[in-house]
């Protein structure tokens, strides 16, 4: 007999078979009641005594919560069970027993703390709204995609052990590589740079990238994923910033459009952005920080704190998503390109949801000497990175492109404080297991 799941029990008649997770169990002596759970829901087992035989009841009185059964039965109409079907079950058949006492409750009844959730990550996914994160991300990557295939960008795949690390900093992680040294890649920039030396023009990438963050914070992972984007042939970066906002209001538009189920489960109502959106320049945000009493010195970076005024301050104005525009050039990693107006402020932006930083792009260097001076003036070393200066040296198109934190981008637009709950198996300073 084919399986059928728990959401199709409702408009179906006569015998069924459902398989999962024997998630409740209530024995009231001469009736008991098995809530099987699986993807899609939950159905009640109504085992009576008097209606089934010996060797099935005293099987589903040994079955332990969380062991995985097979049950074949006839659907019947009960207003009282939850879905308002029942099962009386044919026969039972245990796949996989659960051992006593469970790790944590899955039901969530009794609350365990994150670590603990984080260490039993299997089964706190048992949970209907913490699997539902998970689903909206993948509705969130399905909406990315569409919107760039449907801009003419190619999906590509860059490599993630790399010889120098990307970003400038120490942030990165040496691997051992054969008798060699390497690194994991803090981001797929200068690949994704690469590319438009080599006519691809739109090019865009899922991916995995690795930072060795110092800082614990609610917002860092050490392996964090992107959704990155270069493309050539630009004006400046405001073209970089139109395919932002479309990819996030494509992003939230999926998420609405096949998530609601899992948003009711979340609790989360979600507004899709109205394009364009909010643009503010560094200098309005400093103002801002400074009009709510956080001083930040002209060319420093805005910290947590003025950020949170700020995003504030744009919440009130009607703004969840908003960007913050020309950067200090200083402030900048060394790639970006410096505004030929005012050399000190850079063709840069950050998108914001509230307080925090999604996404942060611009326009590049495409000029191979001005290039090399800013490696240099960053304190790095020209010659390490031949193989991405090589790319410069014959015909590279003006291009620019973003790269967004997809973690930042769940936690924060469902509204979960802390980024490791978007993330199916995080890892920071602290975990690296399971
Ligand atoms: P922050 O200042 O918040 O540490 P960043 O400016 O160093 O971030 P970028 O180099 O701009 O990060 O990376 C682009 C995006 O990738 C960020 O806006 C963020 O969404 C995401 N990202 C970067 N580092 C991390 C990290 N350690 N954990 C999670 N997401 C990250
Ligand atoms: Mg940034």
């Amino acid at each position: 007999m084919e399986r059928i799941h728990t959401s199709d029990i409702a408009g179906s008649s006569g015998s069924v078979k459902v398989q999962g997770w024997l998630r409740e169990k209530r024995d009231l002596g001469s009736i008991m009641f098995l809530i099987l759970a699986d993807r899609y829901g939950e159905v009640q087992i109504t085992v009576k005594e008097d209606e089934v035989d010996g060797n099935l009841l005293e099987l589903a009185e040994e079955l332990t919560r969380e062991s995985v059964i097979s049950v074949v039965g006839a659907v019947k109409e009960n207003e009282q069970a939850p879905g308002g079907n029942e099962i009386h079950p044919e026969s039972l058949e245990l796949l996989s027993e659960a051992k006593k006492p469970l790790p944590m409750d899955p039901r969530g009844k009794q609350d365990a703390n994150l670590a603990t959730r984080l260490d039993n990550r299997f089964m706190d996914l048992r949970k209907v709204d913490r699997r539902a994160i998970f689903e909206v991300r993948d509705l969130a990557c399905r909406g990315a995609r569409k919107c760039l295939e449907e801009n003419g960008f190619m999906e590509v795949h860059t490599p993630k052990i790399t010889v120098s690390g990307t970003e400038g900093g120490a942030e990165v992680f040496p691997i051992i590589y054969y008798e060699r040294e390497a690194f994991l890649v803090q981001s797929a920039q200068l690949y994704k740079q690469l590319m438009q030396a080599s006519g691809a023009e739109r090019v865009y990438e899922i991916t995995p990238q690795w930072r060795a963050e110092k800082s614990r914070t609610p917002r860092h992972l050490t392996e964090s994923w992107s959704v990155d984007m270069e493309m050539s042939f630009i004006e400046d970066q405001e073209d970089v910033m139109e395919v932002q906002e479309m990819v996030v209001r494509d992003m939230v538009n999926m998420i609405k459009e096949k998530g609601r189920k899992q948003l009711e489960e979340l609790d989360v109502g979600l507004e899709i952005p109205e394009l364009p959106l909010k643009r503010l320049t560094y200098d309005e945000a400093l103002e801002i920080a400074e009009e709510e009493g956080e001083d930040i010195q002209w060319g420093e970076d805005i910290n947590i704190k003025a950020m949170r005024k700020i995003g504030d301050r744009l919440k009130e104005e009607g703004h969840d998503f908003y960007f913050i525009k020309r950067w200090p050039a200083d402030e900048r990693a060394f790639y970006y390109r410096p505004d030929p107006e005012d050399t000190k402020y850079s063709q840069t932006f950050d998108l914001n949801y509230r307080s925090w930083e999604l996404s942060s792009g611009g326009q590049r260097i495409h000029n191979l000497e001005l290039l090399k001076k800013r490696i240099e003036e960053q304190g790095m070393d020209p010659s390490d990175m031949r193989f991405y200066l090589d790319a410069f040296r014959y015909g590279m198109p003006p291009h620019g492109g973003f790269g967004m934190g997809l973690d930042r981008f769940i936690a924060s637009v469902l509204g979960i404080e802390n980024i490791k709950e978007a993330v199916l198996f995080p890892r920071t300073p602290d975990r690296l297991e399971p």
